[in-house]
């Protein structure tokens, strides 16, 4: 939720971490070949590649519990890509019964299957806060390793417009959505023409006074298209898919749009004044505060990479964050592809060679 500074880091910090005082030195452990940090989608790919590498490596992940971003949407999400092209290198994800799309629940528990299935050593409870140089690599909060690969994800560093802070109701982004009874009898904004927009818009449609907001007039892709072809378009897109501003036409949203509660209205301040509650679908931005003390970061946050190679410091690998880091590599089916070239190249790095 915002503030009055700004947006709280506690809300959508990563849950359960355990804060270790990064002036307390951990005993000097064995050096790793990796350090992965991060645990979703992205970390357990990493590892997929890792351990077929023969590489010695850890997960070191802030939460509790498996699942990554897919533990924090709101009730009602679906994937915009059927179960089918939706799959980590190796294993794919089991067929969701029901109309095709998955819940975001389906992908937790395909995820916590994969991470038993090839025996990840995922670390949990565990948030890095510093990855420094030294002599022969990285020093991890205490932990050592020749290498490092970043999987902390974007859903830790929601992005709202500055407009909000001058605004008198509530302003809250995606991730604070659940569902429409956090807000009966209110009047709602929900602003943003991508598919977390239309599918917030399409949940509170009819439960709630809602105004839906986009900057252009919605475009929908044909209902029949299936995550395959949507794969495809981000991959040979250099915007991706979040660029092509399209939106997936999952059932709910095909619903609300059918029955005509899905009109979208141009900004416009005043009707962002008068509502009680602004959803900002507005989008995320890279997390990546913990490679700060590196020096590798621009006045924007970002690390500047070559593929997914930070440039300037070889031995570090960026997965996960967006079309920067790999074509659709912000999307389950496309991770795959972009971390098995990062492993590849780490394993030469290191002296080590992946399996095919
Ligand atoms: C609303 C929405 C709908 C989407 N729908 C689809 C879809 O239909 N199909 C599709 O393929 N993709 C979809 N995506 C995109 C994509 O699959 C997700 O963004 C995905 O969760 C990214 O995975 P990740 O592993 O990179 O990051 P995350 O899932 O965020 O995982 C990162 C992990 O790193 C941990 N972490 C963060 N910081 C630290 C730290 N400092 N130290 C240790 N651990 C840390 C976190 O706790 C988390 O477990 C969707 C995204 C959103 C937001």
């Amino acid at each position: 939720m915002l503030t009055g500074r700004g947006w709280s880091p506690a809300a959508a910090a990563p849950a359960g971490g355990v804060d270790r005082d990064p002036r307390t030195p951990h005993r000097r452990s064995r050096t790793l070949n990796v350090i992965v940090i991060g645990g979703g989608q992205a970390g357990l790919a990493a590892g997929y590649y890792l351990r077929r590498a023969g590489l010695e490596f850890t997960i070191l992940d802030a939460q509790l519990e498996p699942g990554g971003a897919w533990r924090h949407g709101w009730d009602s999400l679906r994937l915009f890509s059927p179960a089918r092209h939706s799959s980590l290198p190796g294993r794919p994800m089991p067929r969701f019964p029901v109309e095709g799309y998955p819940t975001a629940d389906h992908v937790v528990d395909y995820l916590a299957a994969y991470e038993k299935r090839y025996e990840l050593p995922v670390e949990r409870g565990v948030r890095v806060r510093s990855v420094l140089r030294t002599a022969e690599g990285f020093d991890v909060d205490g932990r050592h390793a020749d290498a490092v690969i970043s999987a902390t994800g974007t859903w830790w560093r929601p992005f709202v417009p500055a407009v909000a802070w001058r605004l008198p109701g509530r302003q809250l982004h995606t991730v604070d959505y659940r569902n429409p009874a956090q807000f009966t009898g209110q009047r709602v904004v929900v602003v943003g023409g991508g598919n977390s927009g239309a599918q917030i818009a399409a949940d509170l449609a009819g439960h709630v006074d809602l105004t839906w907001v986009t900057q252009r007039p919605p475009r929908y892709l044909p209902d029949e298209i299936d995550g395959k072809a949507l794969f495809d378009i981000a991959t040979h897109n250099p915007g991706g898919v979040a660029a092509l501003g399209d939106i997936v036409a999952v059932p709910p949203v095909r619903g609300a749009r059918d029955r005509g509660l899905l009109t979208a209205h141009p900004m416009d301040p005043g009707v962002l004044r008068s509502a009680d509650t602004v959803i900002w679908a507005t989008g995320f931005r890279a997390s990546l505060s913990h490679l700060a003390g590196l020096g590798l970061r621009t006045p924007d946050g970002r690390v500047p990479t070559a593929g997914t190679r930070a440039v300037g410091e070889p031995r570090l690998h960026l997965l996960g964050y967006g079309n920067w880091t790999g074509p659709a590599s912000a999307t389950l089916i496309g991770v795959g592809p972009t971390t098995k070239a990062a492993v590849a190249h780490l394993a030469r790095e290191l002296g080590a060679t992946v399996r095919r």
